[in-house]
């Protein structure tokens, strides 16, 4: 390995320590996952990505760059077939690529299929890993690390808030209660630090079917059995939810808070390369160039969330009506027919000058950090969020499914830095079918983001403390820089003792 700037583990022993990851093959998980990939080795390990052929193909240019900044990151490809494995089309390898809902239970099962090779490559890989950080995605992991005898850490893309909710709605055993109930009725989540109300569609767990409620309990288990557990989070932004969980997990169980992981760190360009449109970039900067300091709301409902006709037409409207300049992200497959098409074009040309739309996968991170941009209408998944907070960018919140409405209360309620939008019950993953949130609610939000309240003023200084705090975090003696120093030493400690008693 070329030597690098930060490596203290590789000079204190002849190999550097060897850290295995296992991501989930959906780009909120898999994204800070290759973040904690290239800090690991900026730091002096190594590490082996595990995945499937297409995603390795699609991360071809993460594993170059990594190569050129002389770093030791292997895409380790397994064997995998999404047809044999749930009969799904070949190219399923990656939440991106699911045309349906009925498709991503078979798709998260397929993986399944995953742990006899991960097994022999444990077996087979020449230096001993010191221990497997794998997505909570992916109880199938947990065997072949316990066979083996090597540390687990779990995973999960999530804040620490959430995870805490998890596990106390768990503990306590308030599904069931749920369950019972019809959907507007609300319990309160026990054991929290603070008031947390959830109904059957908002409580953690995607508990639509029994299938995903087994997958739950796997999850669960797997962080039961886990030698500690690894959070894309900083203390100085959830300290109360970190303590709280750490007791609820019994106190022997190392949570170790390492983020936001992307500060300094991130390879965008390598990353959204299988997305990318250099175009769409080069327009992009010379569009918000062009745009006054904080004035542009920026809208993407991140990876996964894919809106029907109608609401689509009600978030242009909204944007239009608010008078507000917009950077607006609309999915390609959002764009079902030649009506959308035909009315994409007329809402371009209405809203030309003030209101850029970027058609696929945008480049959030850079967007997001152009002094241009003052206020983000997201979806509130985890990782947008700490994008959002770590650029000092204040938030609309508007949750579609899953841990976002938690993560809206966090950042609404908890946090300060949100402005709810009044979504107030999930839609499906990838289809939503009928308007849930109206132009009048769109344009209403984005004026009052945007606007010189007095309330607008206090989201704007919140979410840049947290900012400031973020970074500090990710410095050298900051708090998750320091978390990971002790996780790597404990590690490379653990399995060098290990190897003297051999
Ligand atoms: N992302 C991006 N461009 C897009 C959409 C998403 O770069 O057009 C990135 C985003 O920056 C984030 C991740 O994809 O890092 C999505 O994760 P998040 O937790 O925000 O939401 P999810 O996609 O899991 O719903």
């Amino acid at each position: 390995m070329a030597p690098t700037k930060n490596a203290p583990f590789a000079a204190a022993s002849s190999a550097p320590p060897h850290f295995v990851i296992v991501p989930h093959a959906g780009q909120g998980h898999l994204i800070p996952m290759v973040d904690l990939a290239r800090l690991l080795t900026t730091r002096g390990a190594r590490v082996s990505f595990i995945t499937t052929p297409l995603t390795a193909e699609r991360l071809r240019g993460v594993a170059d760059r990594a190569a050129r900044d002389g770093l030791t990151l292997d895409i380790v490809a397994l064997p995998f077939s999404a047809a044999d494995a749930a009969g799904l089309p070949a190219d399923c390898e990656n939440t991106d690529r699911l045309t349906d809902n009925a498709q991503f239970l078979p798709f998260v099962n397929s993986m399944r299929a995953l742990a006899a090779p991960f097994e022999s490559f444990l077996r087979s890989t020449p230096m001993r890993p010191c221990c497997i950080v794998s997505d909570g995605s992916n109880p199938w992991a947990v065997e072949p690390a316990r066979r083996l005898g090597i540390p687990r850490l779990f995973f999960h893309a999530v804040s620490c808030f959430y995870s805490l909710c998890d596990l106390n709605t768990t503990q306590h055993r308030l599904h069931e209660k749920l369950l019972a109930a019809d959907e507007k009725t609300s319990h309160v989540i026990p054991g929290m630090p603070v008031r947390v109300e959830v109904t059957r569609d908002t409580c953690p767990g995607y508990l639509v079917e029994e299938g995903w409620v087994v997958l739950h309990n796997e999850a669960m288990e797997a962080l039961r059995t886990a030698d500690g557990m690894v959070i894309n989070t900083f203390a100085e932004l959830e300290p109360q939810f970190i303590a709280a969980f750490d007791k609820a997990l019994g106190g022997d169980k190392p949570v170790w808070t390492i983020g936001p992981l992307f500060i300094n760190n991130r390879d965008d360009a390598a990353l959204s390369a299988a997305h990318r449109n250099n175009h769409h970039e080069v327009a992009i900067d010379a569009w918000l160039d062009g745009q006054a300091p904080r004035s542009v709301v920026y809208v993407n409902f991140g990876s996964l969330a894919r809106k029907l006709p109608a609401q689509l037409f009600e978030v242009g409207h909204g944007l239009e009506d608010s008078g507000k300049p917009f950077l607006w992200v609309v999915k390609e497959s959002e764009v079902t027919s030649p009506e959308v098409q035909d009315w994409m074009s007329a809402f371009e040309s209405r809203t030309a000058g003030r209101g850029l739309v970027v058609r696929g996968w945008a480049p959030q991170l850079a967007i997001l950090s152009h002094g241009a941009v003052g206020g983000f209408v997201t979806h509130c998944g985890w990782n947008a969020l700490l994008e959002a907070i770590v650029n000092g960018v204040p938030m609309v919140t508007w949750p579609h499914f899953a841990d976002q409405f938690l993560t809206e209360k966090l950042a609404v309620d908890v946090f300060g830095v949100g402005l709810s939008i009044g979504a107030t019950r999930p839609v499906l993953i990838l289809d939503d079918e009928s308007v849930k949130v109206t132009r009048g609610d769109v344009a209403r939000a984005v004026s009052e983001l945007m606007g010189d309240s007095e309330e607008a003023e206090e989201r704007r200084r919140k979410t840049g403390e947290y900012g400031e705090k973020a970074r500090r975090a990710m410095e050298k003696g900051g708090s998750s820089y320091e978390n990971l120093t002790r996780l790597i030493e404990r590690f490379t400690r653990v399995e060098g003792k290990k190897n003297t008693k051999e």
